[in-house]
């Protein structure tokens, strides 16, 4: 991590690819710990907010100027000293954007057992857990109801998407560009639309079937899957109902501007009693672990749930890839392939 950038995060400033300090996978000592050889590391919006001053606190960590950046990655594990640990084992975790560590165990990181010898970028995509996990804690999902779904065709909405179809409900969806809605259409999302053409409050007002001159319109958005903010969310609770739910998973739209937005229907959080739920994956996920990898594997296996991956080679590359996502390049989620198993 080089420089904390103002506005989007710029290539090869911003982070950097460095050589200078490489481990030896062969000689590198181990004191009693593991080697890990980095295979896909991902690339998530939340990282634009790691880059900020280490002095501001938040959920998740600084970058450290001059340090590797970290994040989610799948490894395999090369040489161990460590008897919990085996050659051959594939970890989960956070790991340090390099080719090689060294841990000593395996705080942070889960022994991946893919029974369905499933690709391991999956593991960093379609199996992360924020969909999942937040859906089957906060989504109170109930046939017949109405989700709407922001940013919907990146990895966590197009998983809401489905979890929200097999549960009975109605989906409304946005995406930005025509691929991402061909998309959402192939998962049997039931209303979509591209919020850069066309105005959220438009399709939601109308959706409901009410009357957009109405005083109080009771449209029937019953739940919004947050990813974006701003003024989505503001038309969003404008068109809420009365004990509508609000899982609040992220504000995109916010992360390269400051958060410089108005939010004038904020007040109706509490005149129509909506409940927002704020979550970090990390602080339910502990709940969740085991039965997402008993459940989900086998539906993405089976093709129960359609993903896309964007695959970019080399560690080299995360610069790129990093503000790719950031302004909605990635064509499904993104990954780093950084070496083959
Ligand atoms: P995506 O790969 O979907 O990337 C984010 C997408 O957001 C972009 O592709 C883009 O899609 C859209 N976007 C970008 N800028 C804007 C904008 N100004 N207004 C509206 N949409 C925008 O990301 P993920 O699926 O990985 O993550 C989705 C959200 O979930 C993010 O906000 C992320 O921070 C959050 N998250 C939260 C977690 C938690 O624990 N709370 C954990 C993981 C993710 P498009 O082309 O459609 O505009």
């Amino acid at each position: 991590f080089n420089e904390i950038p103002q506005g989007y995060p710029e290539p090869g400033k911003t982070v950097v690819y460095d050589t200078s300090e490489t481990i030896d996978p062969d000689t590198v000592p181990l004191n009693g710990g593991f080697l890990v050889k980095t295979l896909e590391v991902s690339v998530d919006p939340y990282m634009r907010g790691r880059m900020r001053d280490e002095k501001i606190e938040s959920y998740a960590p600084a970058f450290k100027k001059g340090k590797p950046i970290d994040g989610y990655a799948i490894g395999k594990v090369i040489r161990s000293e460590n008897p919990q640990v085996k050659v051959g084992d594939h970890v989960y975790g956070y790991l340090e954007f390099q080719n090689y560590s060294v841990r000593k165990d395996l705080t942070g990181l889960r022994i991946i057992e893919n029974k369905e010898k499933l690709p391991w970028s999956l593991y960093v995509g379609v199996l992360g857990k924020t969909a999942y996990m937040a859906w089957k804690e906060y989504a109170q999902a109930k046939k017949g109801e109405t989700v709407f779904v922001s940013a919907a065709a990146g990895p966590v909405g197009s998983f809401v998407i489905q979890l929200a179809k097999m549960d009975g409900l109605k989906t409304i969806g946005t995406a930005g560009s025509d691929e991402k809605v061909e998309f959402l259409k192939e998962i049997g999302t039931d209303v979509i639309f591209n919020y850069k053409t066309t105005k959220p409050r438009d399709v939601l007002l109308k959706e409901g079937g009410i009357d957009i001159q109405g005083k109080y319109p009771d449209v029937s958005i019953r739940s919004y899957w947050d990813n974006v903010g701003g003024e989505t969310l503001d038309n969003a609770l404008e068109a809420s109902k009365v004990n509508a739910r609000f899982i609040e998973c992220g504000m995109i739209s916010g992360y390269n501007t400051g958060f410089n937005t108005p939010l004038p229907n904020i007040i109706q959080i509490v005149a129509r009693s909506i409940k927002l739920y704020g979550f970090i994956v990390f602080r339910i996920e502990h709940m969740y672990n085991d039965e997402f990898y008993k459940v989900v594997p086998p539906l993405v296996a089976s093709g129960k749930i359609k993903y896309k991956e964007d695959v970019t080679n080399g560690l080299d590359k995360v610069g790129d890839v990093i503000l790719a996502v950031q302004k909605g390049l990635n064509k499904g989620k993104a990954v780093v392939h950084v070496a083959d198993d």
